[in-house]
C-alpha cells in the first residue's frame, strides 16, 4: 500500500540538521501538507504550549527530530541540559500527539542507547543489556526513555509509534563549533582553519583508535520516511512490542585516525596529526546491525567519501556563519 502523501505531517525540530533533512525529503517525495513551528512560536519544553499546539491542528503523522544534541565534550559539559531537555521534548510531544489522536509517529534517537561494551555490530535487542558509556549516559537515558514512551503508548492505547536509532550523523546544517560539535564537523573546521592559517599540526582528540560508523543525514532522512511510510503490518513484522526500534546505519565503520586522514586529504592539509590524550575516547566502537532495516527494504546509498566531500563543500559555502 502506497503512503498517502497528502496527509498532514508535523516535523518537530525542522531547524536542526535532522529535521531540515526530513523536510527536504518529504518535500521531494511530494508531501503537500508539512507543518513546522519555529522556537519563537512553540517551545517544545513547555508542556502546556505543546498540548495546545497539538489540539489546535490535527496531524496524521509526526516526526520527532527535535533534540538537544552535541559531541562528546558538549555531553560532558552539559549533562543536566542533555537529560532534562530531551526528556521534556519527548514527553511533551509524544503525550500531546497521543492526546490529540495522532496515530503514527517516528521518534529519532541515537546508537548511544546501547551498552558501552555491547557486542558489535549492535543488534536492537541489546538495548538495556549492560552499562552505558559514561560520557553520554544522561543523553542515552533520555533517548531510551523516548523509546519506552512510544512502546508504552502502543501497548496501553494501541498507537503505532515507531523509533529509529541512527548511528553517528553528519552532513549539511551540522554544528561546526570546535568544542561542542561531533567529530566530523569539528575536524572539517580544524583542518580548514589549519590550511588557512598555515598551521603545521592539527590535534585530534583521544587516541584515534575508537571506531565509529557515520551516516549522511540525507540517508537518515530517506530511511526515516521509509520507516514511517511502511504499513503497520510491515513495520511490526521486524519490530515487536518489547524491541520496537530499528537501527539506521551503513553497516561500515572506520577509526577516528582514518577519518581524520580522509578529512586532512580533502582539505589539502599536509602537516602532522597529533593525538590529544587529555580528551576522552568515549565508546571504543559503535557499529549498528542493520539487518532489520535491510529486511524492511532500505539500505544507505551515500558513501563516506562522497558525504565528506559534499559536507566540506557545504561548510566552505556557509562558513562565514560560524565565525565571530
Ligand atoms: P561520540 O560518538 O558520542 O563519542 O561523539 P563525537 O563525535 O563527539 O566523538 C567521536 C570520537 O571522535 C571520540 O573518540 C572523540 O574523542 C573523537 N574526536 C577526535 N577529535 C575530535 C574533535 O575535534 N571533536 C569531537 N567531538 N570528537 C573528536
Amino acid at each position: 500500500m502506497r503512503a498517502d502523501r497528502s496527509e498532514r505531517v508535523f516535523v518537530a525540530g525542522h531547524r536542526g540538521m535532522v529535521g531540515s533533512a526530513i523536510v527536504r525529503r518529504l518535500t521531494a517525495l511530494g508531501y503537500t501538507d508539512i507543518v513546522t513551528a519555529d522556537r519563537s512560536e512553540l517551545d517544545l519544553l513547555d508542556q502546556r504550549a505543546v498540548g495546545a499546539f497539538f489540539q489546535s491542528t490535527s496531524f496524521d503523522q509526526v516526526y520527532l527530530a527535535a533534540a538537544r544534541v552535541g559531541g562528546i565534550e558538549a555531553n560532558r559539559s552539559f549533562p543536566a541540559d542533555f537529560i532534562y531537555q530531551n526528556l521534556m521534548i519527548e514527553a511533551n510531544v509524544i503525550k500531546s500527539a497521543h492526546d490529540s489522536g495522532v496515530d503514527r509517529l517516528l521518534f529519532l534517537g541515537s546508537s548511544c542507547i546501547y551498552p558501552r561494551d555491547a557486542a558489535q555490530p549492535m543488534r536492537e535487542e541489546y538495548l538495556l543489556g549492560g552499562v552505558l558509556e559514561p560520557t553520554n549516559e544522561p543523553y542515552a537515558i533520555a533517548k531510551i526513555a523516548g523509546i519506552k514512551l512510544c512502546e508504552s503508548f502502543n501497548r496501553q492505547y494501541g498507537r503505532d509509534y515507531r523509533s529509529a536509532m541512527p548511528t553517528n550523523l553528519y552532513g549539511p546544517g551540522d554544528n561546526f563549533d570546535l568544542r561542542m560539535s561531533h567529530v566530523i564537523p569539528a575536524l572539517i573546521r580544524k583542518f580548514h582553519d589549519a590550511v588557512t592559517s598555515g598551521a603545521a599540526e592539527v590535534a585530534v582528540w583521544g587516541s584515534g583508535r575508537p571506531r565509529r560508523e557515520f551516516l549522511h543525514v540525507d540517508d537518515l532522512a530517506a530511511a526515516s520516511v521509509h520507516l514511517l511510510e511502511l504499513s503497520r503490518e510491515s513495520y511490526w513484522s521486524e519490530a515487536d512490542e518489547r524491541v520496537s526500534h530499528i537501527n539506521i546505519g551503513t553497516g561500515v565503520d572506520c577509526t577516528i585516525r582514518e577519518l581524520a586522514e580522509s578529512i586532512a586529504e580533502l582539505s589539502g592539509f599536509d602537516g602532522q596529526l597529533t593525538f590529544d590524550a587529555s580528551m576522552p575516547d568515549g565508546t571504543p566502537r559503535k557499529l549498528v546491525d542493520v539487518s532489520r532495516l535491510a529486511a524492511l527494504g532500505w539500505q544507505s546509498s551515500i558513501s563516506l567519501d562522497d558525504g565528506l566531500r559534499t559536507t566540506y563543500e557545504w561548510f566552505l559555502e556557509h562558513q562565514l556563519g560560524f565565525r565571530g
